[in-house]
């Protein structure tokens, strides 16, 4: 999402409060706030005084959930800065009138990052793409340190790594109590390495790191490449860790094998299993879509979170934003929730359909080419492995592509549909485990939606 939308939110909710309030109040209390940073994460608000962040809290909070951005307690994600106190140390929202640590006190073991409160397995809809990181994250939530260690989940921006990983911290605290879990982030691991070298209290870190946790949940790992000096002391962190039978989960945007660090560090990481979160195929997009809202309670009929999932496949985060928005503009007003209204209110948000324009002919051209055999190759019936795999992937990439039925997209390859079927099963097992054949498909899709 982009940091002008929770302004803009900011602007709708205003519009909002001005209908619910007397003309006063809203001069007294709402006409004075300024707003000095927006993001996605959420808004920094100026306020002339402690009294406006009360009056603001005890009247809107419900209408704020709605229209910003919500933190981990499903509270407005809103930080308070008193004007005469500028630049004062930032007021959160969840720390009332307790100001914030100082940035830079000696702080080793309190980098943890506390775990997101939604992001736990009962709320993690599964799909065929993500249901193997799921049952592996479970799999080493009811047994830390003994199934995979380390498990190291990678896929794309907003597709659910971080609450993955955040579950297994919440199923660990509650189902483990004694075992004691860390859960940081790469970059957090970083400035609280940098502080305690600055502090000469770099023993002590690594004292924490190394034997007073028992399960380390590290996210982003990627934050961790080009930072030489920082990757050998993690690398030491993990491998004492490891040796001592203490779980580890990793979360990166790419396989181990992609990441530019130390074959050491790769080596690593691969020694115990490593799974890749994909995109969730259409009806999964919509049961999250569905859960999301019922959540925030609104209810999205059917047909338009059909319309919505179609439109935003690439990221569940921008899925959540359209709802946010879609919630601001159906309340501010007063419509019902419609196709209609989503195409207006969510004009820049929703993508191009990729495919929409592919023919099986043009997928059939492009991984004959891509694979290197003939068109009659992929729609003959040799088995040998060279022609049957493109075979399979041309299959997949029609049934992806293609909104025809099962039956008539068979007859183009002389296949029955259940044979269709099987080919798509097949090379979605295989993406999940082959890096290699990920990247070769990635990349006839990327010619394909040109
Ligand atoms: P990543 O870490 O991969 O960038 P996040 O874990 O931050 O993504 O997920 C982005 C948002 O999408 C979060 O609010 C998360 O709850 C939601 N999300 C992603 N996948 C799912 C899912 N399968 N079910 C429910 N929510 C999901
Ligand atoms: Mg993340």
């Amino acid at each position: 999402m982009l940091a002008c939308d929770t302004r803009e939110a900011w602007i709708q909710f205003l519009e909002f409060a001005k209908k619910h309030c007397s003309v006063t109040a809203f001069g007294n209390w709402l006409a004075p706030i300024r707003v000095l940073e927006a993001t996605d994460q959420g808004i920094t608000l100026e306020i002339p005084n402690i009294f406006v962040k009360e009056y603001l809290l005890s009247n809107y909070a419900k209408d704020l959930v709605v229209f910003l951005p919500v933190n981990a307690k499903g509270e407005p994600s809103i930080q308070f800065v008193v004007a005469s106190e500028n630049p004062a140390p930032l007021i959160h929202t969840e720390t009332s009138s307790t100001p914030a640590t100082p940035k830079n006190t000696q702080k080793t073991g309190q980098n943890e990052t506390s775990l997101n409160a939604l992001y736990r397995f009962e709320t993690f809809i599964e799909g065929p793409t993500n249901q193997f990181v799921k049952s592996a994250a479970m799999g080493v939530a009811a047994r830390p340190g003994h199934s995979y260690n380390p498990l190291f989940i990678h896929g794309g921006v907003g597709l659910g790594k971080t609450h993955i990983l955040h579950s297994i911290g919440h199923y660990i605290r509650e189902h483990h109590k004694h075992l004691r879990v860390q859960s940081i982030t790469t970059e957090g691991f970083i400035n609280e390495l940098v502080d305690n070298l600055r502090n000469k209290s770099v023993e002590k870190m690594k004292r924490f790191y190394r034997s007073d946790i028992d399960v380390l949940l590290v996210d982003d790992i990627q934050f961790l490449q080009n930072r030489l000096n920082f990757e050998e002391e993690f690398c030491h962190t993990f491998e004492t860790l490891i040796n001592q039978k203490k779980q580890i989960v990793i979360t990166s945007d790419k396989p181990p094998s992609q990441l530019k660090l130390s074959e050491r560090m790769i080596a690593r990481m691969e020694w115990g299993l490593v799974a890749h979160i994909g995109i969730p195929e259409l009806e999964t997009r919509v049961a999250i879509l569905q859960h999301k809202a019922r959540n925030k309670g609104i209810e999205i009929p059917q047909n338009v979170a059909f319309y919505i999932a179609e439109h935003i496949y690439s990221n569940i985060r921008q899925l959540e934003g359209a709802i946010n928005k879609l919630c601001a503009h159906s309340r501010l007003m007063n419509l019902a929730i419609t196709e209609d209204l989503v195409a207006m209110a969510l004009k820049e948000m929703l993508q191009h359909i990729p495919g929409k324009d592919v023919s099986v002919e043009t997928i059939l051209k492009q991984v004959a080419s891509f694979f290197q055999v003939r068109v009659s190759d992929l729609k003959g019936t040799s088995r040998i492995k060279e022609v049957a795999l493109p075979r399979q992937v041309a299959m997949y990439l029609a049934c992806k592509f293609i909104n025809g039925s099962l039956q008539s997209l068979g007859s183009v390859f002389g296949k029955t549909h259940s044979t269709l079927l099987h080919a798509c099963k097949t090379i979605e097992k295989k993406l999940a485990e082959n890096d290699t054949l990920r990247r070769q498909v990635s990349m006839v899709e990327r010619q394909l939606v040109g």
